[in-house]
Order: C-alpha cells, then sequence, then structure tokens
C-alpha cells in the first residue's frame, strides 16, 4: 500500500522535481481532495504532497475542499503536516521575501466548512458528534521550532511567531481592511491558512504554516495595492530557498509514533461518531 508520514500542501514546484514520484488518487467521505497525493522520499521520510488549488491551480481559495485534503492525508498515514503559503506582509518590515512562521490566527473566512464534528449525517452512513475543540495556540509547537530552525540554518532568518489573518478573497483586501488589520497588530494576511489549521486539529494531525511574504499588502504600502501576477513572481523567485527549508524541516520531524505535542491527542478521547482513518 502507498503510505506516508507527512504531509506538504503546496504546489507542484514542491514535489515536480523528485525521483520516483507515485501519483495516488485517495477518495474521502467528504468528496475528492484538490488533486491527487504525490508521494515520494526526502531524507528517508515519507512524504505526501498535495497541490492546494490543484496541479494546473484551478481552485480558488474559498472552493477547496479543506476537509478531503486533510482526510485524505491521514488516511495514507500522514500524522504531521506543513502549509507553505504566499501571503501579504501587514508591516513594512515585512516585505516580499519574509519568511514568517506565525504562531496565531484570526479567522475571517466566511463561507468554508471548518470542522468534520457538525452534527450531519456522511453520506457512508456515519453521523458526527459535535466536538468543541481547544484551539488556543493553533499550530504544532513542536513543527514551528523545527521549521525555524531549518530556516536559520539556511541562513534565512525567519520571523519566528506573529498572527496570520485568513481572508474568504479571492479578492485581496480593501486599503481600510488591511490597515485594520495592520491595526491589530497581525503580522500577514493570507487566503488559505483556515481552515486548514482546525481541520488538522480535529483529525489530531500536528499542523505548521510557513508563511512567504509575496508583496506589501494594500494598506502597509504606498502603490496600487496587491496585483496577482506579482504574488506570483515573487513566489517562484522564492520557491527553491522554501523547498530547501521544507525539506530540511522534513528531515528534522519526530517520528509519528513519538509525538509530544498537545496535537496527537487533541480530542482527548472524546466521542466524536467517526472513526479516523
Ligand atoms: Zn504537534
Amino acid at each position: 500500500m502507498h503510505r506516508a508520514e507527512i504531509g506538504v500542501i503546496g504546489g507542484s514546484g514542491f514535489y515536480s522535481f523528485l525521483d520516483n514520484v507515485t501519483e495516488v488518487q485517495v477518495d474521502t467521505p467528504y468528496g475528492a481532495p484538490s488533486d491527487s497525493l504525490f508521494l515520494g522520499d526526502i531524507a528517508g521520510r515519507k512524504v505526501a504532497f498535495l497541490p492546494r488549488h490543484g496541479r494546473d491551480h484551478h481552485l480558488p481559495p474559498h472552493r477547496i475542499n479543506y476537509r478531503a485534503n486533510l482526510w485524505a492525508l491521514r488516511s495514507v498515514g500522514v500524522r504531521q503536516v506543513l502549509g507553505p503559503c504566499a501571503v501579504g506582509g501587514l508591516r513594512a518590515e515585512y516585505g516580499p521575501g519574509t519568511l514568517l512562521v506565525p504562531d496565531q490566527l484570526v479567522d475571517r473566512t466566511k463561507s468554508r466548512t471548518q470542522t468534520f464534528f457538525d452534527g450531519v449525517p456522511r453520506p457512508d452512513g456515519a453521523v458526527p458528534d459535535v466536538v468543541h475543540m481547544t484551539f488556543a495556540d493553533p499550530y504544532c509547537p513542536a513543527g514551528r521550532r523545527v521549521a525555524v530552525k531549518a530556516a536559520r540554518s539556511r541562513d534565512w532568518e525567519p520571523v519566528d511567531g506573529g498572527t496570520l489573518v485568513v481572508i474568504e478573497g479571492p479578492r485581496f483586501s480593501t486599503r481600510a481592511e488591511s490597515l485594520w488589520h495592520a491595526a491589530q497588530g497581525w503580522s500577514v494576511v493570507g487566503m488559505t491558512g483556515h481552515p486548514e489549521a482546525v481541520l488538522a486539529r480535529e483529525l489530531e494531525l500536528c499542523y505548521t504554516s510557513l508563511t512567504l511574504v509575496t508583496d506589501l499588502d494594500a494598506g502597509a504600502e504606498a502603490g496600487e495595492g496587491v496585483s496577482h501576477e506579482e504574488v506570483l513572481r515573487v513566489f517562484a523567485s522564492n520557491v527553491d530557498r522554501l523547498r530547501t527549508v521544507l525539506f530540511d524541516t522534513v528531515a528534522e520531524l519526530p517520528v509519528n509514533g513519538e509525538r509530544h505535542c498537545p496535537c496527537a491527542g487533541a480530542l482527548g478521547g472524546a466521542k466524536t461518531g467517526i472513526e479516523l482513518p
């Protein structure tokens, strides 16, 4: 069987050059994930890559099936997930090329299913119970430590901690929204970091976000505001070193049987009505 221990939710730029990549289609009780899983080896670790927006980038952030994505990863054995994503900087000092490993998030999304435990019967007949998950610290402390250390050892000093605010998109923020986000003391703004983080936690997966600043958000710069072309250009020019840091992080993550972070027991044995894969 095709198995993996670590998942990376990110585009083809992270796995396309690996040798011996195996494409695996996985179905879930929540429908199809964004694409096939692409399984490969990094430093002796089995990794499953999932292109968040689909391999041809056809899914906007609000139409990504986040539940199917996390469920598919868990079903092949993944217990630790790395979620690299492009973000806008909310402070002038967080310019393009900044790597920020957030320790907090603010959810400003509007239309996304945020839980597996919604009391709604699944197509397979299972009825999930209502579960209220502790989420005060949304990211895995162990994964964050490893990612920060990996970046430092490649001479890419990351911002260690900060708040990622996740907006609905697909449009970028207005100038007023951006100024408001910055005035709250939040650090970076993106469109995909949530509900990815909470759904991972509900499945007792470790989740670590690595955010790459591709632009200054509308309120933090004086020009025209964010353009998609600029985001793509800056992301492409940083993808090699982001991939290097991701792979170093993969190599140093604990093995799945030896996780000593709260994520591994996040459900605390609560009755959920559904069996995790
Ligand atoms: Zn963890």
